[in-house]
């Protein structure tokens, strides 16, 4: 069966790190797009051969803007990355969905370990609404994020998280950069790979539920790790950023 898909007009773009572009879109309708936060929508773009789709994490942060926003990395030569990243604001683009299970469920964990890297973290910035409202509900929730780049220039976000984090103090932020050398790091500032930061979180089977969501490396590898802590595959949720 035919995907339905509908247009979307680009409302803005920004450059929010090198290589990443902050795109918003609108329904050309004019109608809202309805979505659970950590959903993905797909784009369509025009082809003679088989069907070109590409799925982008919705970034909005839910009651700030009535648009949808996404965060694309640049893969030099790759069909998606080259037309969105020469796309002027107005354009149109072919959408479907929004799709995904990258969703906080209601299976009531103690913590919610949400970890990511580069535009992977999107999802979560989407919760945050979300995340916020169910500590206020539940005095014994706590939310960890993990967010990792290469370095403190790639870092985008951040204020977003550090925002809920300063106000709230069962929710944390940690920042992991692979390829920067810190001399001077603020206190949710780490050096290494983001599944590093899983060593001083003292997981807990019975209590933590976790979230991978990017490169599909890092999940393998921090997917790897928990499995032989002792979770089972369903108390890790992944979402691989492949095409
Ligand atoms: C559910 C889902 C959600 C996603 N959300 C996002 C998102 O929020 N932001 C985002 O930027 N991307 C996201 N992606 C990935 C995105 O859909 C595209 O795969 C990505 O933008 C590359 O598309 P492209 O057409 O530019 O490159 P392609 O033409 O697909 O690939 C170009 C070249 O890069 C290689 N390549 C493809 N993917 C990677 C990779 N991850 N790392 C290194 N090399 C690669 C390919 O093998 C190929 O050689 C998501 C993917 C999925 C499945």
């Amino acid at each position: 069966m035919a995907i339905q898909t509908f247009p979307m007009t680009i409302a803005w773009q920004k450059t929010i790190a090198p290589g990443v572009k902050q795109i918003a879109l609108t329904k050309t309708d004019g109608s809202p797009l309805d979505f659970i936060p950590g959903q993905f929508i797909t784009l369509h773009f025009p082809s003679d051969d088989k069907p070109i789709r590409r799925s982008y994490s919705i970034a909005t942060i839910p009651g700030t803007s009535d648009t949808i926003e996404f965060a694309i990395s640049y893969l030099k030569g790759g069909v998606a990355s080259e037309i969105l990243f020469n796309i002027d604001d107005g354009a149109e683009l072919e959408v479907s969905g929004p799709y995904g299970r990258l969703v906080l469920r209601d299976d009531d964990p103690k913590r919610y370990i949400l970890v990511s890297t580069g535009t992977g973290v999107t999802p979560y910035r989407a919760m945050l609404p979300q995340i916020k409202h169910r500590l206020e509900q539940d005095e014994n929730l706590q939310v960890v994020v993990l967010q990792g780049v290469r370095s403190r220039e790639d870092a985008f976000f951040v204020e977003d998280f550090l925002a809920l984090a300063e106000t709230q103090p069962r929710f944390q932020f940690k920042l992991f950069y692979s390829r920067e050398t810190l001399t001077d790091a603020a206190p949710h500032e780490y050096e290494g790979y983001v599944q590093n930061g899983f060593d001083r979180l003292n997981f807990t089977i019975d209590d933590d539920l976790v979230y991978l969501c990017g490169n599909p490396g890092m999940i393998d590898d921090a997917f790897a790790i928990c499995l032989e802590f002792g979770f089972s595959s369903q108390q890790v949720r992944r979402e691989k950023y492949i095409s």
